[in-house]
């Protein structure tokens, strides 16, 4: 069988012992690729390597790592489009947001080459007269990414950038089910001019070859985003090793509709929240806390908007919402409307299977209304187009709805009142927290994490990722006597 996409372990393209079939989950008749699965002791060649590769870049000057950072970075910009186009054939996300997901991930390598002249120490005079202090931090050694399939291209490179940036070597754990974006990025990194084995892709079902991963006493950080029973279970692993770890995982995120909002950008931030990204996104709107005061008027405008968005294949013009990625994510996305309806909510529009001229993984945006804060379908992350409506009586039942969640990543609020949205940005317990904006679309040059089971460890992104990719060093210097 042809493969379209091996491994790279210890600077060589590499076939494994087992390969698995890509398809586009727009049309289920195009196959995107064959990819190679990376055995146990391919994994462990690349960790190997990656130990003496760390200590060669480490020791490169910090022009040579920019400009191979931002070699990166710019070609991924200029194929955007190409790049973008592989990313909605097998993610199954709309053609502008996957262009815009590469290029993204093309301005993580820019922001971090420049990062890479940009790393200062401290000094200090010791309290010993006569001694001089220095502080200043080190690379961690060797870092494990796991990376989930919802963003594949751009939430490994916001690791992968700051992991090179800061004198680390990688190695990748793509999500399984979104491998031809992971070759894509490793050919582009492949051909830079960095030791063998600084990076290696390593590709292969989490259960197996991720746990090896995260399991080796090689790795010295561990960096993943994906859900929260497998990020408890890399935690436990990593604290047998006591592996440095920063975890992204779920959210069950709340944009708060006031009264005194304009009600037409409040819809449409909601719509774009809920359902961009066909709402596989840590970040989106899942629960929109309104004002009774515009209640009936808001669910109008939002049942009328999400029935009007167009769900069709990923790389055709006009499609606003593409094929979920899976059958098995379209299954569980189903038996959530079921349970909602069996817990009481009204599915006021959507929530369906849809037919197409294409067998893909297609569902129409659901809403649901008349629902509480109790209900599991408002306190589990769905990860599916599904979105619920929860009537509040006014500005502190919302925000005590708003933070009455085991999660923590973003939160919004909609509101004309300067007031109410100095409060909630106050008060709101999320690490990320939005006025008169989605709950989801973050910049890369300030911090990024959450609260609650949402994110453990340090924060990702900007100059906050130098505290998970680095070790601090403090010297102490007698300067002796002239
Ligand atoms: P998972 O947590 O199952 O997978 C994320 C990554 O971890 C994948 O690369 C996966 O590999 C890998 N992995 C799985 N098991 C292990 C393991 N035992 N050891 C090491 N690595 C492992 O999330 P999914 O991507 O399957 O999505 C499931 C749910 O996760 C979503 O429905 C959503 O709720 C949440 N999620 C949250 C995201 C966020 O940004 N916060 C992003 C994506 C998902 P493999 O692909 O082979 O399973």
């Amino acid at each position: 069988m042809h493969i379209t996409g091996q491994n790279y372990i210890a600077g060589a393209w590499t076939a494994g012992a087992t390969e698995i079939e890509n398809r586009n989950p727009s049309d289920l008749s195009d196959l995107v690729g064959i990819y190679a699965q990376a055995e146990a002791a391919q994994l462990e060649a690349a960790l190997d390597q990656a130990r003496v590769a760390q200590a060669e870049w480490a020791a490169y000057g910090m022009e040579r790592k920019q400009a191979v950072l931002m070699a990166i970075g710019t070609e991924m910009m200029a194929r955007a489009e190409e790049l973008g186009t592989l990313l909605c054939r097998e993610e199954g996300k709309p053609l502008a947001e996957g262009k815009g997901e590469v290029y993204r991930a093309g301005q993580f390598f820019t922001y971090y080459a420049a990062e890479c002249l940009r790393q200062l120490g401290e000094n200090a005079d010791s309290v010993r007269p006569g001694v001089e202090v220095d502080v200043r931090r080190e690379p961690v050694g060797t870092v494990a990414i796991i990376s989930p399939w919802n963003f594949p291209t751009a939430t490994a490179s916001w690791k992968i950038a700051p992991a090179l940036c800061y004198g680390n070597a990688v190695v990748w754990k793509p999500a399984n089910i979104t491998p031809a974006s992971a070759v894509a990025l490793t050919e582009i990194i492949a051909k830079q001019d960095i030791p063998k084995g600084l990076f290696s892709l390593v590709m292969g079902s989490g259960r197996e070859i991720g746990q090896q991963l995260v399991e080796s006493p090689k790795v010295n950080a561990i960096s993943f985003t994906g859900s929260v029973p497998v990020g408890k279970g890399i935690a436990a692993a990593a604290i047998q090793n006591l592996t440095k770890v920063q975890m992204e995982m779920g959210s069950k995120n709340a944009l708060a509709v006031m009264d005194d909002a304009d009600l037409d950008l409040a819809v449409t931030l909601a719509l774009g929240g809920a359902f961009g990204g066909t709402g596989q996104k840590c970040t989106a709107s899942s629960r929109l806390v309104v004002h009774a005061g515009v209640h009936d008027a808001f669910v109008e405008k939002l049942v009328a908007g999400a029935q009007a968005m167009k769900v069709g294949h990923a790389l055709q013009a006009g499609t606003q919402i593409g094929p979920v990625v899976s059958q098995q994510q379209l299954d569980e996305n189903l038996a959530y409307v079921a349970l909602g309806q069996a817990e009481g909510a009204e599915l006021a529009c959507g929530g369906e299977r849809l037919e197409m001229p294409h067998d893909g993984y297609y569902m129409s945006p659901g809403v649901f209304v008349g629902t509480s804060n109790a209900m599991r379908i408002n306190r589990e992350e769905m990860f599916a187009p599904l979105t619920s409506v929860i009537k509040v009586d006014g500005y502190e039942e919302a925000l005590s709805v708003v933070n009455d969640t085991n999660f923590g990543l973003t939160s919004g609020i909609v509101t004309t009142s300067l007031a109410r949205a100095t409060h909630f940005r106050r008060n709101a317990r999320t690490g990320v927290v939005t006025v008169n904006l989605p709950t989801a679309g973050t910049d890369y040059h300030v911090p990024f994490g959450g609260r609650g089971d949402s994110s453990y460890g340090p924060r990702e992104q900007g100059k906050a990722a130098a505290e998970f990719y680095t070790t601090v060093k403090t010297a102490y210097i007698s300067a002796g006597t002239p």
